[in-house]
Formats: structure tokens, sequence, C-alpha cells
């Protein structure tokens, strides 16, 4: 069973990572969008950890819902209201059981991503951090708890994105410009991805 206390470790794990990798979503972000991503990310995240620090919010989908919140108030760009809506929905999903289950966090995820679908009326394919994140959810599993397999998956999703054109997005203003780079967006999911691996192990 996954605790409160794996919900925040979560989050501080994305943050974690999101510091790291600040220089490369930028980077990402300059070829095909305005170069704010990583320090979109960086700032919504610094924000939603220092929030879990206060509030100390008691269950598992209370966390994830604080957080999300906190990256819709903080970050001006797409990739608040997205990850936000990410986040929220799924802790709204989880009810308010003081821990879950891997099955019940993989249906929560679930639940968020196709709610960040509509809110963006994206598809996998339109390269965006959807083409990140469903691979991801699927690779949890049947019993939720593969990890490291969606870490995987939300890496090679990733990376899948430099093929496509961008359909979504401010990268889609490029038009086949957008072809032969790398998604920012699905590489800060995989990030999500990783850090969840990373509060597992
Ligand atoms: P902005 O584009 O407003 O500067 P960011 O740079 O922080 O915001 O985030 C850009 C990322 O957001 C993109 O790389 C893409 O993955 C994601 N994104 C943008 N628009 C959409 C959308 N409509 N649906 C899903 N994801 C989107
Ligand atoms: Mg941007
Ligand atoms: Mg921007």
């Amino acid at each position: 069973v996954l605790d409160t206390d794996f919900f925040r470790r979560w989050m501080s794990a994305v943050s974690a990572a999101v510091d790291r990798e600040a220089g490369r979503l930028t980077e990402l972000d300059s070829a095909i969008g305005d170069a704010d991503h990583g320090a979109n990310m960086r700032r919504g995240l610094a924000a939603a950890v220092a929030s879990l620090e206060e509030e100390r919010p008691a269950t598992p989908g209370a966390v994830l819902v604080l957080a999300g919140r906190r990256l819709i108030s903080t970050v001006g760009g797409a990739s608040g209201p997205l990850y936000g809506t990410l986040l929220r929905r799924a802790g709204k999903a989880l009810g308010d059981a003081g821990s879950v289950d891997a099955a019940l966090l993989r249906d929560a995820l679930r639940t968020g991503v196709e709610a960040v679908a509509q809110l963006g009326s994206a598809a996998p394919g339109d390269k965006t951090m959807l083409d990140a994140l469903y691979p991801a959810i699927e690779a949890l599993g049947e019993s939720g708890d593969g990890f490291e397999a969606a870490r995987r998956a939300a890496e090679e999703g990733a990376a899948a994105t430099v093929p496509m054109q961008a359909r979504r997005g401010r990268a889609s203003y490029l038009g086949e410009r957008s072809i032969g780079h790398q998604d920012p967006g699905a590489t800060s999911s995989a990030l999500f991805f990783a850090a969840l691996a990373e509060a597992a192990g």
C-alpha cells in the first residue's frame, strides 16, 4: 500500500528532478516553444512542495489535490493548468483513504490524464505530454505497481515525439518545423514517472 508519505516523497522527487533537468527542459522549449518550460515547472513544483510542507495534507488524495492546485496558481504557461488538472483529478479519484493500493493509483492517474486530454483537446500523436503519459499508465500494468516499466515507457514515449509534427500548443504554430525536436512537456512527464519509481524504490 502507498501511504501519504509516499505521495509527499513522490512530489519532492519530481521537484528535485525538475530542478536538475530545468536547463534541458528550457532548451527543448527554446527549439519549439518560448523557452520557459524549465522555469515554469521549477516554479510550480517548488510552490507545491512548499505548500505540502506548510499544510501537511493528511491523505494521498489531499497531497495530489494541493500540489495540483499550486501548479495551477503559480504557473502561467500551458503546463500549469494541464499538470495541475492531472494531479487534482487524480487526487480526487483517490478519495479520502489514508493509504491506497497501486491499482487505485493507476486508475486515478488514468482519470487525470483523460482530464488533461479533454482540457487540451489533444490526443496521443499530437506531440504533447500525453505521448509520455498514456504509455506510462499502460505500463503500470494490471496491479498498477510496474513503476520501473512506467518510467521506461514514459522515456520512450518522450523520445517518440521527436519525429512527430505538433498539433497542439505553441509548438503547433511551427507546423513542419516542429519535426525533429523532442517535446518539452513529454520530457517533463517522463520526470514525473522517474520520480514515481524513485519514491517506490
Ligand atoms: P507554454 O507553451 O504556455 O509556454 P510550457 O512551455 O510550460 O507552456 O509547456 C509546454 C508543454 O505543454 C508542451 O511541450 C506540451 O507538452 C504541453 N502542451 C501544450 N499544449 C498542450 C495541449 N493542448 N494538450 C496537452 N499538452 C499540451
Ligand atoms: Mg513554453
Ligand atoms: Mg510560455
